[in-house]
């Protein structure tokens, strides 16, 4: 199968539907307002103490000043799901590059930030969220779909309800 990016795995804790669309390369509409303002905050935040670099042509990681993997993020509303997301990134770090790096989430427009280290506990969470995940995108079909608070913002709001309206 497919690498489970950090991208699949954080939709996954939001919505298992969302996660096997975009890993089916079903795409939402990119021009989507919401997906706009995140590109938008992720090019202008904190460019001076940023360097992306790529690993294995399949992450993009963000250094941080103080050499910590960080994650930009327009908004804490998706927090649970954001930090397992970069625990994921350590975790890939970790055991495939052999490199232990803390992680740090940025929130510029809430002038927050929150620091995220990879405990074993954490790896084992990570390690059977993966197994769970990768069992529901090798099905043959989607999760079915299912209102959630994240519904209203979700760049597939048209794919799933689009009919009920
Ligand atoms: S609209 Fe709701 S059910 Fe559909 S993919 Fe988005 S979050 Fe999931």
């Amino acid at each position: 199968m497919k690498f489970i990016s950090p991208y699949i795995f954080q939709a996954y804790l939001t919505c298992p539907r969302e996660a096997w669309l975009e890993y089916h390369d079903i795409h939402s509409d990119q021009e989507h307002e919401f997906l706009a303002l995140g590109r938008l905050m992720h090019e202008d935040s904190y460019k001076r103490d940023r360097k992306e670099i790529f690993v294995d042509q399949l992450l993009k990681i963000d250094l941080f000043k103080d050499q910590m993997v960080a994650e930009v993020k327009k908004s804490s509303r998706h927090i649970n799901a954001a930090k397992m997301q970069l625990a994921y990134y350590l975790y890939y770090l970790k055991h495939n590059k052999g490199l232990k790096f803390k992680g740090v989430l940025l929130f510029p427009k809430e002038r927050k930030k929150e620091t995220i280290t990879l405990t074993q506990e954490l790896e084992e969470k990570i390690k059977n969220l993966l197994e769970e995940i990768k069992d529901t995108l090798t099905k043959d079909r989607p999760p079915k779909k299912k209102k959630i608070r994240f519904c209203k913002t979700c760049a597939f709001y048209e794919f799933c309800f689009g009919d009920e309206e």
